[in-house]
C-alpha cells in the first residue's frame, strides 16, 4: 500500500508519518528532512535550497523535487509500499509522482490529511524546538524537554528552526492554502482521502489512522 501524509505545517504529519512507516514497514520519503540535509551541502544547489527553505519559506522548485524523488524511488524496492510525507505539495509534483508510480504499476492508495486550525498551527510552530546535534524535535507546549530548553539526550541548548520565525510561518501556511490544499480536493474526488482531526493527542490520532487504514485494506482485498 502506498500512503501519502499531508497537512498544514504544525499538523503533526511528520510525527504520524514516521510512526506509520515503522509500523507498516513502508519506505519513508520525508521531503523536508531530505531538503534540510541537502541545504547543508556547500554546493550551488545546497545554497539555493538553503535560501528557499530557511530564508524565504517557499517551495523548492518542481524541477529540483522531480530530480530528488526520481533518484529516491529508483533506489527503493520496498516490499510493503511507500509513505510520502510532505510530498507532493502541488499539482505538478502530484503529476510527476503519479507518472513514475504508474510506470511501476503502482498508485497512491490513501491520502491522509491531518486537519488543524490556523491558530493551532501558529501556536505549535512557534513552540517547536530542535536539537542541532541529534535533530530530535521538541515542542515547549506539547512535548517539552525534561530540563528547561536543553536536549534530553545531548544536553545542549535547543534552537528554533530558521523557518519557524513568525514571518516565514505565515508564508508557509499561505503556500499550503494556495498550492497544497487543492490536492486535498483532488484526493477527495478520487475517493482516496482520509481527513483526520489533528487537534487530538498523538496516540489517539495514530490509532484513528490505523483503524482507517484497516478499513481501507479490507475493502481493497
Ligand atoms: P517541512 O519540514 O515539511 O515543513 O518542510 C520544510 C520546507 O521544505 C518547506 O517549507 C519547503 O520550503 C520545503 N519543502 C518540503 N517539502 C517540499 C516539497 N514537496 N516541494 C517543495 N518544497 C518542499
Amino acid at each position: 500500500m502506498n500512503i501519502l501524509v499531508m497537512g498544514p505545517q504544525g499538523s503533526g504529519k511528520g510525527t504520524q508519518a514516521k510512526r506509520l512507516a515503522r509500523k507498516l514497514d513502508l519506505a519513508y520519503f520525508e521531503a523536508g528532512d531530505i531538503l534540510r540535509e541537502k541545504a547543508k551541502e556547500k554546493t550551488k544547489l545546497g545554497k539555493k535550497i538553503f535560501r528557499t527553505i530557511h530564508q524565504k519559506g517557499e517551495l523548492v522548485s518542481d524541477q529540483i523535487m522531480e530530480g530528488i524523488i526520481k533518484e529516491w524511488l529508483s533506489q527503493k524496492k520496498p516490499s510493503q509500499g511507500f509513505l510520502f510525507d510532505g510530498f507532493p505539495r502541488n499539482q505538478p509534483q502530484y503529476q510527476f509522482v503519479e507518472k513514475i508510480l504508474a510506470e511501476k504499476k503502482m498508485k497512491i492508495d490513501v491520502a491522509i490529511c491531518l486537519k488543524i486550525t490556523r491558530e493551532t498551527a501558529i501556536k505549535r510552530l512557534s513552540a517547536r524546538r530542535i536539537c542541532s546535534e541529534c535533530d530530535r524535535e521538541y515542542n515547549l507546549v506539547t512535548l517539552p524537554p525534561k530540563n528547561d530548553q536543553l536536549c534530553d539526550q545531548c544536553q545542549i541548548e535547543l534552537k528554533q528552526r530558521h523557518d519557524d520565525s513568525p514571518k516565514v510561518i505565515k508564508k508557509r501556511l499561505q503556500i499550503y492554502d494556495q498550492l497544497t490544499s487543492p490536492l486535498v480536493d483532488l484526493f477527495r474526488q478520487q475517493g482516496i482521502l482520509e481527513e483526520v482531526d489533528g487537534e487530538r493527542p498523538v496516540e489517539v490520532i495514530f490509532q484513528d489512522i490505523l483503524g482507517r487504514l484497516g478499513q481501507v485494506e479490507s475493502v481493497a482485498k
